[in-house]
């Protein structure tokens, strides 16, 4: 492949990424989290980097299917548990854990055809209002499946929490309360924290702790860096100059003549766009690392290329590299710039572009 856009995968920072896990919650086990092919970073290339997580989180058949493929032997969960009946036949076959977030799926659980036992997680509805059972009904439900032949000893709980990226956050401290309180009377395993939570507090980290985001090395947290804790980007995305021009005070640049040139200066096409994943809605002034040198995206990204101010890099020529984001140039600040979240970004990547893995195998 020519184009110079494509995606580096370091498989060195990921597995580091992992040992800070275990830094900040040593006596949990952990589920390395790897829908969305991994956030984007793909599924069996992480989940063979991370050959020292417990188990791994996945959010449908289809992913876990990917993994068992890739000779993945470890438990994994979905998170979400089954959406169908015919799902349960496969859930079986390849020794999957399962979420159960709603009645729906005790009654595929009691209606399934074989009695080989499953793995179940009890989702808990802790108040974040997506998935789960209500405190109340949870003493009932977990009776209902722990009467199952189909329902493998050892019921879990899990619930998720939906502020934890804000620092010291009320309702992260409610919903925690709730399903501590919930889950008091139950000799079981249990799992609460994602990435923010699991870096916020030591009494989140229970039985099983999920982290996600910083595996990747992204900071979870609002306001605070990767680097703060430790974490090393995983992913970077990088192309190259394919133009480099002098424009004119007063010149218009790219689509829709959005931005205008404030004096005489240097302008670079980047082959990078939209299609790629990057964020069409990149404000200009999202940064980008030109040579290594801090500039800055002008007008709109169109589909395959972007232009960029090349004021702070006039040196610059065709060929040049340029970073999107990465190592020097975190996803956080373009995730800002184009008013999303890191997660969407990483997710976002296009599979047209040549991934190439760096570090050592195990
Ligand atoms: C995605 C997900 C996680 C991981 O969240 P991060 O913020 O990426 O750490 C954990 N638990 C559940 C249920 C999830 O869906």
């Amino acid at each position: 492949m020519t184009r110079p856009a494509r995606v580096i995968i370091d498989l060195d920072a990921l597995r580091h990424n992992l040992s800070r896990v275990r830094h900040y919650a040593p006596n949990s086990k952990i589920m390395a989290i790897v829908k969305a092919d991994a956030y984007g970073h793909g599924i069996a290339r992480v989940a063979g980097a991370l050959a020292h997580a417990d188990a791994f989180g996945v959010a449908c058949l289809e992913e876990a299917r990917q993994l068992r493929a890739a000779g993945i032997r470890k438990r994994i969960l979905l998170l979400e548990g089954p959406y169908t009946a015919e799902e349960m036949d496969d859930i079986r076959h390849f020794h999957l854990d399962m979420v159960v977030h709603h009645r729906f799926q005790v009654d595929l659980l009691e209606n399934a055809d074989s009695n080989a036992p499953v793995h179940v997680w009890l989702k808990v509805d802790s108040g974040m209002h997506r998935l789960g059972f209500a405190p109340s009904e949870v003493g009932n439900v977990r009776e209902r499946l722990r009467q199952l032949g189909g329902v493998a000893a050892g019921i879990r709980f899990i619930t998720h929490l939906a502020c934890a990226n804000e620092q010291d956050n009320a309702m992260t401290r409610q919903q925690a309360d709730i399903f501590f309180d919930v889950t008091r009377p139950y000799q079981a395993e249990k799992s609460l924290a994602n990435s923010a939570a699991l870096l916020a507090r030591r009494e989140y980290c229970l039985d099983w702790v999920r982290p996600g985001l910083m595996l990747y090395g992204v900071s979870p947290i609002d306001g605070q860096t990767a680097a703060g804790f430790g974490l090393e980007p995983v992913m970077s995305l990088e192309s190259a100059l394919i133009s480099v021009k002098h424009l004119k005070r007063g010149d218009p640049v790219g689509y829709g003549a959005s931005w205008r040139c404030p004096e005489d200066m240097p302008v670079g096409v980047v082959a990078a766009g939209y299609g790629d994943g990057y964020p069409r809605h990149a404000k200009t002034g999202t940064p980008i690392l030109v040579k290594g040198k801090p500039c800055v995206l002008i007008g709109n990204p169109s589909m395959d290329m972007m232009t960029v101010d090349l004021r702070a890099c006039p040196e610059a020529r065709i060929g040049d590299h340029v970073l999107l984001w990465g190592r020097r140039l975190p996803v956080e600040a373009t995730a800002l710039h184009a008013d999303t979240v890191p997660y969407e970004l990483l997710c976002g990547v296009h599979k047209r572009l040549e991934f190439v893995e760096h570090g050592r195998q195990n």
